[in-house]
């Protein structure tokens, strides 16, 4: 239940939308800031706790950081919580971002400013900030990636592929979806790729909770009704890095050569197949700039400042559009990882060392 009526959005965002009124001094340098995580479907949530933890720390705020693996009433739970303590600032990775709108209002109606961290809010008038990669580049990126994958594998189509979603709970997912479609779907159209199941729509494509052994048991069940005998399957658009993993292991223990599979997240093991010549790309986010970005709102609104955001027009939640600061996603593959990983100790090692 949301019905806020008239009193919704009650307690604006100093510095948002430069609507004045920016309290001077914000809130005091010690104060709660909580940090509402989702369930650890993949390792950029487990750095984010970390990170958080010592970031805040360090700029000397009380951190209130959990993990909600429970599920969604567990972290309805643990936001009001933060509110009751009385956290200034929330920040939140909702695992569903049309569940908290009851919670969130709570934190507007005590004063607390809300984050939305990486994955949108939906459906409120009481989200006041955006961080995250830009998600609908992301999506772009492994659509691209995928075509030039299977093209450098094979100059000529026409290609057989199939299409993965993230949870559909989730945001971001739809977001991935619609930004790899805007580069597929010209490919689908001509004739050039081939989606052999049938399965375009993202309500098709889904993979609930993120969860790899979904997205493993609809690929052996898309192997075995569609791709009988030889015949090879020479792309699959997968979201994210822990559901690229478990669609290579369908495909190999139906005996398939690896097909192209996209990514995301850049997590060890991927590295390690990526430079193995498995896994074809991932998405480079690094969880570090994130976070900084992230506690660097914290510090503009503990101070009474104007926050930094740089895209005020692309993140509508159906209620409104939501002040972002946007981080630009990149493509890796075997050919950059180099590269793109130099300023990561733990990645750079594995590249360093061919996988
Ligand atoms: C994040 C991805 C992640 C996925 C599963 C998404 O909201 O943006 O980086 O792979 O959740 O955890």
């Amino acid at each position: 239940d949301d019905s806020d009526g008239d009193k919704t959005g009650s307690a604006p965002a100093p510095g948002a939308s430069g609507s004045g009124s920016a309290a001077a001094g914000g809130f005091a340098k010690d104060s709660v800031i909580g940090v509402s995580l989702p369930q650890k479907t993949s390792e950029n949530w487990v750095l984010a706790e970390n990170l958080f933890k010592t970031d805040l720390k360090a700029a000397g705020y009380k951190p209130n950081v959990q993990f909600a693996n429970g599920g969604v009433s567990e972290q309805q739970n643990q936001i009001s919580s933060m509110v009751t303590n009385g956290a200034k600032v929330i920040v939140i990775g909702a695992i569903d971002g049309s569940q908290l709108n009851t919670q969130i209002k709570q934190a507007h109606d005590a004063g607390a400013i809300v984050i939305a961290y990486d994955r949108l809010l939906l459906n409120t008038p009481n989200v006041d900030y955006y961080v995250a990669y830009d998600n609908f580049k992301v999506g772009e990126l492994q659509g691209q990636a995928l075509l030039d994958g299977m093209k450098a594998k094979k100059p000529n189509g026409p290609y057989n592929i199939e299409l993965f979603a993230g949870s559909p709970d989730d945001a971001n997912a739809k977001v991935f979806f619609d930004g790899a479609m805007k580069v597929l779907q010209p490919k689908i159209a001509d004739g050039t790729v081939n989606v052999v199941s049938g399965q375009k729509s993202f309500n098709q494509a889904v993979t609930q909770g993120w969860k790899p052994e979904n997205a493993q048991k609809r690929m052996d069940t898309l192997l075995s009704a569609n791709y009988g005998g030889s015949k090879t399957i020479d792309g699959v658009l997968s979201p994210n890095d822990t559901l690229a993993r478990a669609i290579l292991t369908s495909t190999k223990s139906a005996g398939k050569p690896n097909p192209i599979v996209t990514g995301q997240d850049s997590e060890v093991e991927s590295i390690k197949s990526i430079m193995a010549g498995v896994q074809y790309s991932t998405i480079n986010k690094d969880t570090r700039n994130l976070v900084k970005q992230a506690v660097k709102m914290v510090g503009q609104l503990q101070a009474g400042q104007k926050v930094d955001v740089n895209d005020t027009k692309s993140y509508n939640n159906k209620v409104k559009i939501v002040p972002s600061f946007l981080l630009p996603p990149q493509i890796v593959t075997k050919a950059n990882a180099k590269e793109a990983y130099a300023n990561d100790p733990t990645l750079s090692k594995i590249v360093n060392a061919g996988g």
